[in-house]
C-alpha cells in the first residue's frame, strides 16, 4: 500500500518516476506489485508519480492498484474553484478516471481494512481523506495537509491556502484531542526535519512532543 507521496509531474514527472521507481526498487518491490494507492487529496503535491509517460501517452503507474480517493474531492478536482485550480492538475488524475482505477470513497466508507481508517476533513479542501493506521496498541495518523508539518500542531497556525480555515481549526483540535488522549504519533507528509511527533496538551495549547527524524 502507498500512501500518497509525491510531487508534480508536469514539470518533472520523469525525475520523480525514476524516484519512486528507485524506493520501491530498494524496498524490494516494482510498480506492478502494489495493489492499493491511498491518495489524500488530488492537489498537485499529493498525486504527482501516480501517472507515468509511456511512449508518449500518461497512464496510470501502478497498473494493478486500485487508487482511493473520496469521491467528491475527485469531482471537486475534476470542476475547481478559480482559487485552487492551480492544485488540481489533472493529469495526475484523469488518466486514473481514464482506466477506471479508481476506487471512490465517501464517508459511509471508511474502513479500508482491519488496521487502516480513513478520516475525512474538508477544511484544506473539499474531502480530503487523513490515514489512521492502527494495530489496537500503536496508532499513526497520515496527517496530509491538515497538519503539513510540525510546526503547523497549535490551533492557530493554519495555511493562508486553506479553503475554510475555521473549518480546519475545529478539525485540528479534534484530531489533536484525540492524539493526546490515545497517545498517537502524527506523521507528516511535508516536514523536513520530523517525519512524526506525539502531541501535548499544554496550558497555553498544543504542542509537539516527542519528536522523530525517520522510521
Ligand atoms: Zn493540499
Amino acid at each position: 500500500m502507498l500512501p500518497d507521496k509525491f510531487e508534480s509531474p508536469n514539470t518533472i514527472l520523469k525525475c520523480l518516476q525514476t524516484m519512486i521507481l528507485d524506493a520501491l526498487k530498494n524496498s524490494g518491490a516494482n510498480p506492478d506489485d502494489i495493489t492499493d494507492v491511498l491518495l489524500t487529496h488530488l492537489h498537485f503535491d499529493h498525486t504527482g508519480g501516480s501517472t507515468v509517460y509511456e511512449n508518449g501517452k500518461l497512464l496510470p503507474a501502478f497498473k494493478n492498484a486500485k487508487y482511493y480517493v473520496q469521491e467528491k474531492n475527485f469531482k471537486w478536482g475534476m470542476n475547481p474553484s478559480g482559487r485552487d485550480k492551480g492544485s488540481y492538475i489533472k493529469d495526475n488524475f484523469e488518466p486514473i478516471a481514464k482506466e477506471n482505477l479508481f476506487s471512490f470513497n465517501n464517508e459511509d466508507n471508511l474502513i479500508f481494512d482491519d488496521e487502516i481508517e480513513l478520516y475525512p476533513v474538508h477544511g484544506h479542501t473539499y474531502s480530503q481523506q487523513l490515514i489512521k493506521i492502527s494495530d489496537g496498541s500503536t496508532t499513526l495518523f497520515y496527517c496530509g495537509d491538515l497538519f503539513p508539518t510540525a510546526s503547523h500542531i497549535p490551533l492557530p497556525y493554519i495555511m493562508g491556502y486553506d479553503l475554510q480555515p475555521l473549518i480546519t481549526l475545529h478539525e485540528k483540535e479534534a484530531v489533536l484531542k484525540k492524539a493526546v488522549d490515545e497517545s498517537w504519533y502524527l506523521f507528516f507528509e511535508h516536514d523536513p526535519v520530523t517525519a512524526f511527533a506525539k502531541v501535548e496538551a499544554t496550558p497555553k495549547g498544543f504542542k509537539a512532543g516527542e519528536k522523530f527524524a525517520s522510521f
